[in-house]
């Protein structure tokens, strides 16, 4: 029977973010590794390699599938109530501890990390999507800065279809493939981990890379939000937190931050869970530091009124949320207050029309067969 790393290398197609070097040698530019890859050799995300002097990229399927409410990925500020079709390959260029889509990311790292790929098409994907209701495709679960070809492939089918696209990423891009991606993903998700170089090296990264993509990303025009997820003891200091959303508020106060609560996940079972109390501080650092739309995640209904997005001119509720679910919808049809007519940074709906599903679930389930079956060679 093929191993998994024999089924991926398959299912690859030649690279558009690469140049070639001396000796057979080449330079990815998919993420801020920007490996130097000897022929026969993978990169440090072990999913793209090295075979006679041409960089091959994964093509042709995906590692895993699931519709979920917008409010998931986390996008507050973007068509809140949407469906989001959200996709994944396999592999990763950090290696977080704590990852919460191990399964995924971690694929040739881990060998406990089994997630069989499924074969798929950009038409079958967003046939799919739009059965679905889905008015969003997200390509997540796995970093999907190292995929972005396959990614590139699925959106310009989805957005020929009138699907929003977006990415959630950790943002350790390159200058290289924000260009590439720019006309194809509408919104930009990243996972800002830390603000210390040492904890980025911890997991696998740098930390400038991601700061300078962060930068880019707003520069470019993508719609950015911005995800920490707190975990005690590793990136809840004071100083840490304010250093981070000074940051981002230097960038602009308009940008979304979340923070979020941590839950011991895969091999980061020593810290202990976020307690309420370490978001809202970390909440409150964040409005301190300028920043105008501060949310705290994964604790629903026991953050107080932090899950909620408010008129930060008057104060008044434009939109009520518990965890993923949208309870009210109070913006106009141009996206602002309909108290004083603040215009609220975002991507809106000329008219909100509800919401689809507050909960993830899975496309194979509801009575739908699975359209997509493993690969095996
Ligand atoms: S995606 Fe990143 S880790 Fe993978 S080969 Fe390219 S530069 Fe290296």
């Amino acid at each position: 029977m093929a191993t998994l790393q024999e089924i991926l290398s398959e299912n690859v197609r030649e690279s558009d973010l690469y140049e070639k070097l001396d000796r057979n040698r080449v330079r990815c530019f998919a993420c801020g590794h920007c490996c130097p890859i000897p022929d026969g050799q993978p990169g440090v995300c072990k999913v793209r390699f090295n075979r006679g002097g041409t960089l091959y990229v994964p093509w042709g399927y995906v590692g895993g599938i699931q519709c979920d409410p917008i409010e998931k990925k986390p996008f507050f500020h973007a068509y809140p109530g949407a469906l989001a079709y959200s996709f994944g390959m396999l592999g990763c260029d950090l290696h977080c501890a704590y990852c919460q889509n191990w399964v995924t990311s971690q694929a040739l790292r881990d060998p406990g990390a089994v997630s069989p790929p499924l074969g798929a098409t950009p038409q079958e994907l967003v046939e799919q999507a739009l059965d679905l209701g889905a008015k969003v495709i997200v390509s997540t679960y796995n970093e999907p800065l190292i995929t972005s070809e396959w990614a590139v492939a699925v959106f310009r089918e989805a957005k020929a279809a009138g699907l929003i696209t977006g990415y959630v990423s950790n943002g350790n891009a390159t200058p290289q493939v924000l260009e590439y991606l720019r006309p194809w993903v509408d919104l930009y998700k990243v996972d800002l981990k830390s603000f210390d170089d040492r904890h980025y090296r911890q997991l696998g990264g740098r930390l400038e890379p991601i700061l300078d993509s962060i930068r880019r990303l707003h520069a470019m025009g993508f719609w950015l939000e911005l995800v920490t997820l707190i975990i005690p003891g590793f990136n809840d200091s004071d100083e840490e937190l304010t250093r981070m959303a000074e940051f981002l508020a230097g960038i602009s106060p308009d940008i979304p931050w979340h923070v979020t609560a941590f839950h011991k996940d895969y091999k980061m079972t020593d810290p202990d869970d976020t307690p309420p109390e370490t978001l809202l501080r970390a909440a409150r650092i964040g409005k301190r530091a300028g920043l105008r739309f501060v949310y705290a995640g994964n604790l629903p209904g026991r953050t107080e009124d932090w899950e909620n997005t408010q008129c930060p001119n008057c104060r008044t509720l434009l939109i009520e949320r518990c965890g993923f679910r949208v309870l009210r919808y109070n913006l106009t049809a141009t996206g602002a207050c309909p108290s004083c007519g603040h215009a609220i940074p975002g991507r809106w709906y000329p008219a909100y029309k509800g919401q689809l599903a507050a909960m993830p679930f899975l496309p194979g389930r509801r009575g739908r067969p699975s359209r997509f079956s493993i690969l095996s060679s």
